[in-house]
Order: C-alpha cells, then sequence, then structure tokens
C-alpha cells in the first residue's frame, strides 16, 4: 500500500522451485510476498485478505480447492486483482479462470520477466487509494490527514491515525481485523496491543460520529473488527 510504502502479494504456487523463485523475484522488485502452497492454507490462515494488493494463483493445487474455486471464495471478501498461473492453456480453461474472477492469465512455462511486468501492470491499474473520502459529516483528505466538516471544523490527524483511517477507507464496507490494523500502523518493534486500536476507533467516533455511543460508521463487527461503512 501507498501508506507504508509496501505491497503485499499473495502467491499460491505448489510447485516450490517456481514459488521461490517468483518470490524471490517479487522480493527483489520491492514486494512483500506471502506464499502457500494449497489454497486451502489461506482460507485457514489467511485471517484476511484486508493488506493483499494482488494475488497470483495456480490453478491446479493439492487439496480440496483448485486456485479458481479459491478465487471464488476470495471474491465474496476482497477484490484484489488476480492473475493465474497454469499449465492447462485451453480456451474453456481460460474462459472458466475469468468467470471465476481472474484479471490475468499466464501459461506455464512463462518467463518470469513477463510475470513482473503483468504485477506491475495489474498494480498501476489499481490506484486504489482515494484522494479524499467522505465520512458522515467530514471529507477527510488522504494525502494531508486533514478532516473538514460542513460547518467547518477542521480535525489533523496523526501518522499512525492516517494509516489506521486509510487501511478502513481501503477496505470500506468490510470489516478489518485488529491484528491487521496493528500489523499495518505499528512496526514490529512495537507492542500495542487489541486494546490500544480500540481506543483510536473511540477517538474516530468521538471525531466523526453524530452519535459516539451509536456509531454509524466505525462499526464494530464481532469477531471480526472493525468496519468502516458505506456511505
Ligand atoms: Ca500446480
Amino acid at each position: 500500500m501507498a501508506e507504508s510504502g509496501i505491497t503485499t502479494i499473495l502467491l499460491v504456487e505448489d510447485e516450490p522451485f517456481l514459488r521461490k523463485g517468483i518470490r524471490l523475484n517479487l522480493e527483489a522488485e520491492g514486494y512483500r510476498v506471502i506464499d502457500y502452497e494449497k489454497a486451502d492454507d489461506v482460507l485457514e490462515r489467511q485471517s484476511s485478505f484486508a493488506e493483499i494488493s494482488l494475488g497470483i494463483f495456480d490453478i491446479m493445487l493439492p487439496g480440496q480447492l483448485n486456485g479458481l474455486e479459491l478465487c471464488r471464495q476470495i471474491r465474496s471478501r476482497s477484490d484484489f486483482p488476480v492473475i493465474f498461473l497454469t499449465a492447462r492453456a485451453g480456451l474453456d480453461d481460460k474462459l472458466e479462470a475469468f468467470q471465476a474472477g481472474a484479471d490475468d492469465y499466464l501459461t506455464k512455462p512463462f518467463e518470469l520477466e513477463e510475470l513482473l511486468v503483468r504485477v506491475q501492470a495489474r498494480l498501476r491499474n489499481r490506484t486504489t487509494s482515494p484522494v479524499s473520502e467522505t465520512i458522515g459529516d467530514f471529507k477527510l483528505d488522504m494525502e494531508s490527514g486533514v478532516a473538514t466538516s460542513s460547518s467547518g471544523d477542521v480535525v489533523r490527524f496523526n501518522d499512525r491515525e492516517q494509516r489506521i483511517l486509510a487501511l478502513l477507507v481501503l477496505n470500506r464496507g468490510r470489516p478489518v481485523h485488529r491484528s491487521d490494523i496493528l500489523d499495518h500502523a505499528w512496526s514490529s518493534a512495537e507492542s500495542p496491543t487489541n486494546r490500544t486500536v480500540d481506543n483510536y476507533i473511540v477517538k474516530f467516533r468521538k471525531i466523526f460520529e453524530e452519535d459516539p455511543a451509536h456509531p454509524r460508521w466505525f462499526i464494530t463487527r464481532h469477531g471480526q473488527g472493525y468496519e468502516l461503512a458505506r456511505p
């Protein structure tokens, strides 16, 4: 994400040599890579997709789910672009991939160079962060971190508050888990608690909510985290 300067890519590929090759190449380009061998593992271990900017999924995978089924399952929760990798190159397979929500398709064997170019193209198409975001009576400028109300109240948010707000805005309409907020807004050297996140949300409610005790915008989703409600 632009805010932290790190773009996270979710890679699912069962061939160890290829998985490692792709991961190292992406990391060399400055991307953060979370990689899995199986689609099943992704759904089991990945508590949220809030920070994923792009997926690279092999289609034929061991386990219960193949790459297409994984994409279908994730699509109900997140809409990051997905590039499929596969040895299957028939027209039916391509159509099936696009129906499952694919954004691009690469047939094995391929040059890693080509994959990198496609990754960059997909990420360029996706200028995720809006310039400004309306929350209740306020317009929040994402660049400066300044919110202005229709009556002229001005609130300036600090860096950490801006990072939390940016993550919630990027995932607007979906809950973001507290652990993702912690990962995104605090360094690993710091040791904040879930309670720390709660305190920031309390502050946002005081500013943005008409009635902070009954929030309309900064919603608690029990067991799932916090959600910035859609307008
Ligand atoms: Ca495979």
